[in-house]
């Protein structure tokens, strides 16, 4: 065991991690942070290098409505960022439409007859809408129009989800893409876009421009450890996490990892924070937490995913920055455009770099399926969607995401609940931050937050903030009413019928029908 005994032990090299690494480092705390990949920090915010093309775990904008999250990425790699125009579109059935959806390009293309029917049916909702929907068909119709759901919603919700959008709860989609309807689109295509007057006035899913690291989201998070190393912080790569002991006698941590030579090493800390995911973590808690606890920690699941990166010759076929592709015909379901985040994504001008996304469950076929059949079906459906000739295609990797979203099924809420009650009870010192380390479908200006958060209550050494009141823009709700209605608002089920299963999501919602 190294003889330091640290403020605090941080598993996991992700933006919580990191950024709760360096706001402790910041105020002279010694901090170690214990990561189980070899190479890359950032966590799913983290850029693959592959012979010099850089590849996202899907693009990362950075655009958050909290000010302190975007002062501290402005802080940590201010110089570095760029801000990027927002350009993607919509594939489905041989046609590219604008997106977010432009009303009168969507319905010249669509064609005079079925033009008309939208809007009749547009109308038709707007007259009599489904009272409460409940689900995210009923929800999605009422906002567009059930013809425009048909179209623009339901192939490609289905896709990547694999289940009927009867299925998907109203909630959902009234968190993932609120503030947006028919009338607010056309508003927005048809007036001269003013400034909104503060960020909170900004629809989720029509921002313009974001910012955007030249090299990748990995970069702010390589930047955020170098900053954390000069602090006298202590970054570990390659240690995996495999024991959580609490020793009563000392009031601290021993946290346990396995290195990359297989041996143990032993840390000790007076605070643990965790942003790995909370399955894993209980289950290496000792003394153990009630047996409740430790069932409720099995029980959550969760989503993966992979990447097919391919290097094209660049033919300058599309320059947005992503694609979702709404055709059934092709198992992929969402493409990326890496030179179009930014040009330093590749090495060499005369080629593109693309991340073919596709949404799937760890073990199931497409996750078990080898790199270079992947690399193939990438290939063969880049051209099925018109992005590129297959013949284009000079090289490919594959890049796999495994836990890439904590599922939101019938009964995680409850879960939560009844681990937190026990951490509370038993382990005031161990701080859950992030998005597998709360459970918490949410970006990185959320992790962020909650990272912040842990920090002062370390330093105060007292829970000053509850953590778990951050709502999904990163904003924090003081403890009471308004803080019990931001958990509320975050935490809404977007699956009604996950956990039973019979129904089983292929994909989930980072790829919307509306929003990144
Ligand atoms: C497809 C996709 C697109 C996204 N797009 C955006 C976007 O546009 N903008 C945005 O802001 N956010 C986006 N996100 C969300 C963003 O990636 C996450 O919110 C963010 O990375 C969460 O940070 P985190 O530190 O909580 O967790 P993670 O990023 O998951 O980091 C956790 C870290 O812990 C490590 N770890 C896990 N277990 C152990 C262990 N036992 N021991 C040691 N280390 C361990 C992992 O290796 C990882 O490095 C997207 C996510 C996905 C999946």
């Amino acid at each position: 065991m190294r003889s330091t005994t640290f403020k605090a032990v941080i598993a996991g090299a992700g933006p919580a991690g990191l950024t709760a690494a360096y706001e402790l480092s910041k105020q002279g705390a010694a901090v170690v942070v214990l990561e189980s990949d070899p190479r890359y920090v950032g966590g799913i915010s983290r850029t693959v290098n592959y012979k010099d093309f850089r590849f996202d775990i899907g693009g990362h904008r950075f655009f958050s409505k909290s000010r302190e999250v975007e002062n501290l990425w402005t802080e940590i790699a201010g110089p570095e960022m760029l801000q990027r125009p927002r350009s993607s579109r919509i594939y489905y059935r041989g046609q590219f439409y604008t997106y977010p959806l432009k009303p009168f390009e969507a319905l010249s293309k669509l064609g005079l007859i079925e033009s008309v029917l939208c809007m009749l049916s547009f109308v038709a909702a707007r007259l009599r809408p489904i009272r409460n929907p409940k689900t995210f068909e009923e929800w999605v119709s009422n906002q567009f129009g059930r013809r425009l759901f048909r179209i623009f919603f339901k192939t490609y919700t289905e896709k990547v989800w694999g289940m009927s959008c009867s299925e998907i709860s109203a909630d959902w989609a009234a968190q993932r893409i609120k503030g947006l309807s028919l009338g607010s689109a056309i508003k927005h295509a048809l007036l001269p876009k003013g400034k909104p007057k503060d960020r909170n006035q900004v629809v989720k899913t029509l921002i313009d421009t974001f910012r955007y690291p030249r090299l990748g989201p990995g970069m702010m998070w390589e930047l955020c450890a170098e900053k954390v190393r000069q602090l006298g912080g202590v970054v570990m790569m390659g240690r995996r996490v495999v024991g959580c002991r609490f020793d009563s006698a000392n009031n601290s941590w021993i946290v346990t990892a396995r290195n990359a030579d297989g041996e143990l090493e032993e840390y000790r800390a007076e605070h643990l924070v965790s942003s790995m995911p909370i399955r894993e973590l209980v289950a290496q808690i000792e003394p153990q937490l009630p047996d409740a606890a430790v069932q409720a920690a099995r029980s959550l699941r969760y989503r993966d995913f992979l990447t097919v990166g391919l290097i094209v010759n660049d033919r300058g076929r599309f320059a947005d920055n992503w694609i979702y592709i709404h055709d059934p015909g092709v198992q992929v379901g969402r493409v990326q455009n890496y030179k179009s985040w930014s040009p330093e994504m590749v090495p060499d001008a005369r080629y593109s770099s693309y991340g073919l996304e596709y949404f799937c469950f760890e073990g199931d076929g497409l996750w078990a399926t080898g790199d270079r059949e992947l690399i193939e079906l990438a290939k063969s459906e880049i051209q099925k969607v018109s992005l590129a000739a297959s013949a284009d295609v000079v090289d490919g990797c594959v890049i796999r995401q495994p836990k890439a979203y904590p599922v939101y099924d019938d009964a995680y809420q409850q879960h939560i609940a009844t681990i937190r009650k026990a951490l509370d009870e038993h382990y005031p010192t161990l701080h859950l931050v992030g998005r597998n380390g709360m459970h918490k479908y949410n970006n990185q200006d959320h992790a962020m937050m909650t990272a912040m958060l842990t920090a002062k209550n370390i330093l105060a050494g007292e829970r000053k903030y509850d953590v778990w009141a951050v709502n999904q823009d990163a904003e924090y709700h003081e403890a009471g009413a308004a803080g019990e209605q931001a958990a509320q608002v975050e935490t809404r089920v977007p699956l009604s019928k996950v956990a039973g299963s019979q129904l089983q999501p292929r994909s989930d919602s980072a790829a919307l029908p509306l929003g990144q």
